[in-house]
């Protein structure tokens, strides 16, 4: 799945469909810069700052949108609800109302480095899949310094559905969450007393010794209560042969989250049921 993504976004951008990433102008010429608002959740989550640099001078083009400079690794949760396209280093969400956004210079290093490996599980959520509905507010990845970008920032952009438009207005007014809305399958199904479940999506996994490494949504605790991951949080679970077997683990997809439910005794995760993940 790593490798498809990796091989398309080399390809043309007929190759993403009904959703292609929008295109900003690229010329010396004045962009529109009537005031238009978007009502839009601030996509990141934490400390940033941002002025308006939209429509300003670069090097032989204007600058199509607002830089919002973060820490690496700063969540980006999505401004609006709406279909969800990504490639390599950017992210664009087609709104379900016309409105269009873009955010590029998603983070390609491993954590604490500047390696540029494009590992995905650090650039993007782990549950997203191209033309997947998100919510308002829903982890869909991480600020990085990736492409041409001299420090950590996203470059954010803005379409109405006549063209694009400046962020500012929309930044300066915009909704901001303390963590990732709580996008949970089955919420209802909550573990019971004493027990824990972990939302987690498959990155590897050993039949023989019955080893399962993931990458975790989120978490529910037998109150009820959710937790959703803001960071990469990798987990490592050993499922009993019975469970496993029933689970059919060879068939999960990796950007779905499959339920693992367990109490903790004497330091251990004791695995009682494996809900598989949706399709
Ligand atoms: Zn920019």
């Amino acid at each position: 799945m790593i490798s498809a993504l990796l091989l398309a976004s080399t390809q043309t951008w007929a190759a993403y469909g009904n959703f292609p990433p929008p295109v900003a102008p690229f010329s010396n010429r004045s962009l529109p810069v009537s005031h238009t608002r978007m009502p839009i959740v601030f996509p990141l989550v934490g400390y940033n700052s941002y002025n308006d640099d939209y429509n300003s001078h670069r090097s032989g083009f204007r600058h199509t949108g607002i830089d919002i400079r973060a820490p690496k690794m700063t969540p980006i949760v999505s401004p609006i609800k709406g279909h969800i396209g990504f490639k390599i280093h950017s992210f664009w969400i087609y709104g379900d109302y016309g409105w269009k956004i873009l955010g590029t210079h998603l983070n390609d290093d491993t954590p604490g480095t500047n390696d540029g490996k494009n590992n995905f599980d650090f650039m993007f959520a782990p549950n997203i899949r191209f033309g997947d509905h998100v919510e308002a507010g829903q982890l869909i990845g991480y600020v990085g310094d990736s492409g041409d970008a001299t420090g950590p920032h996203l470059h954010f952009e803005m379409y109405s559905p006549n063209g694009i438009r400046n962020p500012f207005p929309s930044l300066k007014s915009a909704i901001h969450a303390d963590g990732p809305v709580r996008v949970f399958r089955n919420i209802q199904d909550k573990p019971d007393p004493g027990m824990e479940r972990f939302e987690i999506c498959k990155r590897n996994w050993s039949h023989l010794s019955g080893n399962f490494f993931g990458i975790l949504v989120g978490k529910q605790y037998d109150n009820g209560r959710v937790i959703m991951s803001r960071s990469p949080s990798f987990v490592t679970f050993n499922f009993p042969e019975g469970l496993a077997d029933k689970a059919d683990i060879d068939s999960w997809p990796t950007d779905r989250p499959a339920s693992v439910y367990f109490y903790r005794e004497a330091g251990k995760m004791i695995i009682t049921k494996l809900v598989p993940p949706d399709n």
